[in-house]
């Protein structure tokens, strides 16, 4: 294991907290969550921030390739040092955001894996990313900060479902794995964390609804999470129709006129798409 202090103090490392470095500093928590990920030979694993590469050799040594990106320059020399042992690892200097996946990824015949300590500034944008964009992933193991592995797994009707917990739910079935003590991190973060995984699922009817309305649809719904959706969804200027387009919807799918969006199914929300596409078909 990569003695993180030591390396440190010889690069003369100074952690940034805008990039969320907050490096892993116990081998357990390292490999359950390599383990949750389920990680062979037949694997390539596609790892978000290394930091210092303390789980990348983990992941290296199970996993048929890893890819490892890394957006801070400063760490890449530490990096190359300790994971030189490895003939399997690709290291690119790059920010996740900016990061065609599917080129990334191109020509690999076997099973997709996203596994990552994420940084925590930009969780939601590099999970939606990878949602949206979609490189063909198997699974994705993260971790997160407690609140947003919550968000991740909620269920409709709690207080922590979100757009998030649609969009994940459409791709997945997410699963909190364990939940980590921030004493595990140098620096200690002020939050606690969990580890989540998602499989990825295939919804039956999934090609039948037009993916980027379904999430204009689920961002403008949970946008204003106090207004009914007939207001919150129904007030956006690219809905035909507008309220009166929602309020036919609802009464075709027996859900009644004052629902939020906090209490609809990522079905209930296809449904939504599918009739709100026949009423108004230029939508
Ligand atoms: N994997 C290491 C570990 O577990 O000890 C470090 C995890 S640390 C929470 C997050 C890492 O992500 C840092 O190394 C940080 O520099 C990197 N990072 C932050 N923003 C990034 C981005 N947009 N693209 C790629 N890496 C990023």
């Amino acid at each position: 294991m990569i003695n993180t202090n030591e390396i440190l103090k010889k690069y003369n490392l100074k952690l940034t907290k805008t990039l969320g470095q907050n490096f892993l500093t116990d081998i357990n928590i390292i490999r359950k969550i390599v383990e949750a990920g389920e990680v062979d030979s037949s694997d390539l694993v596609i790892e978000i921030g290394p930091g210092i590469g303390s789980m990348t050799c983990e992941l290296a040594k199970r996993a048929g390739k890893v890819i490892a990106v890394e957006i801070d320059r400063h760490l890449i020399p530490a990096l190359q040092e300790n994971l030189s042992d490895f003939s399997n690892i690709e290291l690119l200097n790059k920010d996740i955001m900016e990061v065609d996946l599917k080129s990334l990824v191109d020509g690999w015949e076997g099973p997709l894996k996203v596994i990552s300590n994420l940084p925590y500034y930009i969780t939601t944008p590099i999970v939606m990313k990878l949602l949206e964009n979609d490189p063909k992933w198997d699974a994705m193991v993260f971790m997160v900060q407690k609140e947003v592995a919550q968000r991740m797994a909620a269920t409709p009707g709690t207080k922590d479902y979100s757009s998030l917990s649609v969009a994940v739910k459409y791709y997945s079935d997410p699963k909190i794995a364990f939940t980590v003590s921030r004493n595990c991190f140098i620096p200690k973060p002020d939050v606690d964390s969990a580890v989540v995984k998602l499989v990825k699922r295939e919804l039956p009817w999934a090609g039948e609804i037009d993916k980027s309305f379904f999430f204009k649809v689920v961002r403008a719904s949970f946008g204003q999470r106090r207004k009914t959706l007939l207001n919150s969804l129904g007030g956006q200027p690219w809905l035909t129709g507008g309220k009166d387009t929602v309020r036919t919807a609802l009464l075709k799918l027996n859900i009644k006129e004052s629902v939020r969006a906090e209490e609809l199914s990522v079905e209930d929300f296809a449904r939504l798409c599918k009739a709100l596409e026949n009423i108004s078909p230029e939508n």
